[in-house]
């Protein structure tokens, strides 16, 4: 617990202690310009968090962001000049447009990944800073708005007040953030960004949480926007254009992805940048410092072979461009564009982390900060429900089909699983075991027959809402939450824990929730071996530990039926004697699990009956001693095996 402490007070204390200073510096600095800065600081900062939001958690290129600002901007000013509203109307209808907005966009933009959703975005963008610039009526378009700062309730803001008001807003927004990230919203987040197939097949609706998130950015920019336009009471469209964007996107990469210290390190980057490039001999150092920097973590690379020759030289290469131009060019501010390119490559390639992930490695070093401790798992029972294993019919199928296209790769199966049961799935390579249970737990629709559970028909084509009906599953291919840890991949699953609404969430009032869940994951990651790696992040465990927390996370869900595709895939022998002992344990609580598997010897030690698949068809079926002596099955695909192990 010794730990704990420290850590609460070091980090919570470095955030109080940095407000504080924050606050405090207009009583002894008086210089306007100074304040000014700050002023940036503080909104620039909001800004950036609702970035991060999109870019770190949701791992998808926004080039929407500037356009919200500019929205939020606009919002902000004709409310007060328009519509004659005053600032705190402004201030909560901005972010309430921009949420509404970026709900709707993140709608259609949904089901696309990558470039798709980063080109989504930017026509976005386009499309917001035209209407601006060409409906005048409204906006005056390029000749820019005049926004006056109507005193709240009844008192003027001088330059002070206002700081003081934009720091308010970055701490509340700060605070509410770090709660929400930390919470299972910030996990469901990131979960969606490394599998959003197991995020659905988890019971976490991947839609849902996608455009809640970019809505919950967008709105932020919207905010930003609203205390832009009262900082600088001139808005003009061509603020909030593609420059601005990559200006945005450099601040969150260098500053660092997935941390709000982060986007205020990214935020200050972008307030300090104009002056930067204005004034030669700041710029000249500030390329010496990026050059030191890049040799540095060049050769540290290089030093612990984490990056190739290469990977380690492009930043240095890049940077050296950098001084060679600040010692050749009169005026930077002309070359901006190449400036900004050179920068935001080489921080992309050299400092993937970013600063603060980099320093945040650095000082939990330095003060020897430990993780927050465990607590002691929870009594397995009071995590999984004990499922009578009665025999009587759990899941079946009737004339169950799946075709793509001409492949008829599931061609009319009938079969019965028992509560209780280990129904093994065997058959050759193609034979449409993985398609079988793929259309079972919804990932595609069937295009013929039925799936029952309990007599009842289970909903077709959605992973999420059959893992709404006591379904759970494991991929063939795995579909672990990679740059979360095992414990937070487990928590993602959890059913049943997690009550406490939204509202209360924000308030930072979960903790005794959140404590409760990670003993409950404990529990799981006991079950199969993991509890000691409970810490590490789930891409970066062995091969075999990655199938078994796939399991875990399975369990989590707490099903009455398991699907397990091909556990044992790929498997050193320690690890498939192992599983084999995992799945008689799960077995031993009472759920019932279809197990697809290639080791006869595996089938025989664990199965009850066998349903031998050829072809999409049914070729065999009964407990696995009488299935192996099968001239059909020997025929089909005994004799491969024999044949492949004879081989091997
Ligand atoms: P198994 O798991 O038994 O090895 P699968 O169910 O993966 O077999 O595949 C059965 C057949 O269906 C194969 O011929 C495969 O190529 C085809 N198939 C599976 N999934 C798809 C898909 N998404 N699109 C097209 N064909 C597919
Ligand atoms: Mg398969």
């Amino acid at each position: 617990m010794k730990g704990n402490w420290k850590r609460f007070f070091l980090v919570r204390g470095a955030e109080v202690a940095g407000l504080a200073l924050l606050a405090a510096v207009p009583l002894a600095v008086t210089n306007p310009f100074a304040l000014g800065l700050l002023t940036l600081l503080a909104i620039y900062g909001i800004l950036l968090i609702g970035l991060d939001v999109t870019v770190g958690y949701l791992g998808q290129v926004n080039l929407g962001h500037a356009a919200f600002l500019g929205i939020g901007a606009y919002t902000a000013g004709l409310t007060v000049t328009t519509l004659g509203g005053g600032m705190p109307i402004a201030l909560v209808l901005a972010p309430a447009l921009c949420f509404i907005l970026g709900g709707l966009l993140a709608l259609p933009a949904l089901r696309l990944e990558g470039p798709q959703f980063a080109l989504a975005t930017l026509s976005f963008s386009a499309l917001a800073t035209t209407i601006i610039n060409e409906w005048e009526s409204l906006t005056q378009g390029a000749q820019g708005l005049q926004v006056p700062r109507p005193p709240i309730f009844g008192v003027a803001l001088d330059a002070p007040d206002f700081y003081w008001l934009c720091l308010a807003l970055l701490a509340l927004v700060w605070m509410t953030m770090r709660n929400l990230l930390a919470s299972r919203w910030g996990r469901a987040f990131e979960a969606l960004r490394d599998s959003p197939i197991a995020t659905d097949a988890m019971g976490v609706g991947t839609y849902r949480h996608k455009v809640i998130a970019f809505a919950l950015g967008s709105s932020l920019g919207g905010l930003a926007g609203g205390l832009y336009a009262f900082n600088f009471q001139y808005l003009q469209p061509q603020s909030f254009t593609y420059e601005l964007m990559v200006i945005l996107l450099l601040g969150v990469v260098l500053g660092g992805r997935k941390s709000l210290w982060g986007a205020f390190v990214g935020a200050a980057f972008i307030v300090l940048l104009p002056n930067l490039l204005s004034n030669r001999l700041l710029f000249q150092i500030f390329s010496a410092i990026g050059l030191t920097a890049a040799v540095f973590a060049a050769g540290r690379g290089l030093a612990k072979k984490t990056t190739q020759p290469f990977q380690a030289l492009a930043p240095v290469v890049a940077m050296g461009l950098l001084v060679g131009g600040s010692l050749l060019v009169a005026n930077t501010e002309d070359w901006r564009k190449a400036i900004f390119a050179l920068m935001l490559f080489s921080v992309v390639v050299g400092l993937p982390e970013g600063i603060m992930g980099f320093a945040a490695q650095l000082l939990t070093r330095l003060f020897r900060i430990a993780p927050p401790s465990l607590p002691a798992p929870a009594s397995l029972e009071s995590v999984l429900p004990a499922w009578p294993a009665t025999g009587e019919p759990l899941l079946e199928l009737k004339h169950l089909k799946r075709h793509f296209g001409g492949v008829h790769a599931v061609d009319g199966i009938s079969l019965t699983v028992r509560a209780g049961h280990v129904h093994g799935l065997i058959g050759p390579n193609g034979s449409g075991k993985s398609t079988a249970v793929n259309v079972i737990s919804g990932l595609y629709a069937p295009s013929g027959g039925e799936v029952l559970l309990h007599g009842k028909a289970l909903p077709e084509g959605s992973l999420f809402k059959v893992a709404g009906h006591g379904v759970a599953r494991t991929f063939q291919n795995l579909q672990l939450f990679g740059e979360l840890s095992a414990i937070d991949n487990v928590m993602v699953a959890l059913k049943d824990v997690f009550r406490v609404p939204l509202p209360l969430i924000l308030l930072g009032l979960a903790d005794a929730e959140e404590q409760r869940a990670r003993a409950a994951a404990l529990a799981l990651l006991d079950l199969v071996g993991l509890r000691d790696k409970a810490r590490a992040r789930a891409k970066d465990l062995t091969y075999g530990a990655q199938r078994f927390l796939e399991i875990a996370r399975a369990l989590a869900r707490k099903p009455e039926l398991l699907i397990l595709d091909e556990p044992a895939a790929g498997l050193a022998h320690p690890d498939a004697a192992e599983l084999v002992k995992i799945i008689r344990r799960v077995h031993d609580l009472g759920v019932t699990i279809i197990l697809i598997e290639h080791h006869m010897d595996v089938v025989s030690e664990l199965c009850d009956v066998v349903t031998v698949l050829d072809g999409g068809k049914i070729i065999a079926e009964g407990p696995p001693d009488t299935v192996k002596r099968n001239p059909k099955v020997i025929e089909a695909y005994l004799g491969a095996v024999v044949e492949e192990e004879k081989a091997a």
